[in-house]
């Protein structure tokens, strides 16, 4: 996971201007036909972007109801992306790591979308449910998972869901939100 400070500075650097980070999205994707989910939309690339390259940068109200586009900032709340960052779809193998955090005591959410490897021209730009979601909506939950990568987990998974070993490798890839984590820790 990016630290606070590596986002800033990620925002800084490609975005710069304040208002922007509010509601950002990078000039080399599109809205278009998915790769991955036949006959739904995806984020497309229509140029090489470099690894660590913002995607989307977005921040709202938080809500305490999850649907099937919403993005969790903590253990209760959610975001509605915008427009454009609802077309992201899942990868068991992703090529972007979803950074969420509450803002304003609690009252707005800020994600960022950000390339976690080089993303080439035409490929979709995906990042993993299971590192954002403790629980995905029941229209979503134990569907099967269209990614083709290897290592699929087959069906669509909440972070709870998740096999312990399915777990320990994502908790290792360390893409995972801790008020995801979170849920695990007893007290
Ligand atoms: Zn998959």
């Amino acid at each position: 996971m990016f630290t606070s400070l590596e986002i800033h500075e990620f925002l800084l650097n490609q975005i710069g201007n304040s208002k922007e980070i509010s509601d950002y999205r990078n000039d080399s994707v599109i809205i278009s036909e998915s790769t991955i989910c036949k006959d739904q939309k995806g984020l497309i690339a229509i140029d090489n972007i470099p690894k660590n390259s913002v995607i989307f940068s977005f921040r709202s109200e938080v809500t305490h109801a999850r649907t099937r586009t919403s993005i969790q900032v903590s253990a209760d709340s959610h975001i509605e992306p915008s427009a454009f960052g609802m077309y992201a779809n899942h990868s068991c193998k992703p090529n972007c790591c979803m950074y969420a955090q509450l803002r304003d005591n609690g009252a707005s959410g800020h994600i960022v979308l950000i390339t976690t490897e080089p993303i080439a021209k035409g490929e979709e730009i995906t990042f993993d449910y299971a590192c954002t979601e403790t629980k995905l909506t029941p229209e979503l939950r134990g569907t099967k998972c269209l990614c083709r990568q290897f290592g699929c987990r087959i069906t669509m998974k909440g972070y709870v869901d998740l096999t312990e070993k399915e777990r320990r490798v994502l908790n290792a890839s360390n893409h995972v939100l801790e008020h995801i984590k979170q849920v695990f820790v007893t007290i």
